[in-house]
């Protein structure tokens, strides 16, 4: 499974730092940082998700209020949101 991150998107309200470790807190910047992502295109972080850690990761991108994170499973279809 993977994840990508919108940093342009995001608004910094961390709700998804709560639900998966895999999201950190940039307080300066006012935005999360998805650990371990690569930069797949400007400000569009992507990252593998750990097997055991999918629930959360897919939890971190529901609560996202302004859709700033998307899950997708390995053949690229998009799960959540
Ligand atoms: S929940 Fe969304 S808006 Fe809030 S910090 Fe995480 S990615 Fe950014």
């Amino acid at each position: 499974m993977q994840i990508e991150f919108d940093r342009d998107t995001c608004i910094g309200m961390f709700q998804c730092v709560a639900e998966w470790d895999g999201f950190e807190k940039d307080e300066d910047a006012g935005k999360a940082v998805l650990l371990d992502g690569e930069e797949a295109d400007s400000d569009t972080f992507v990252a593998e998700v750990p097997t055991d850690e999918e629930l959360d990761a897919k939890f971190a991108a529901r609560v996202c209020p302004v859709d700033a994170i998307s899950v997708y499973d390995d053949d690229g279809e998009r799960l959540v949101p």
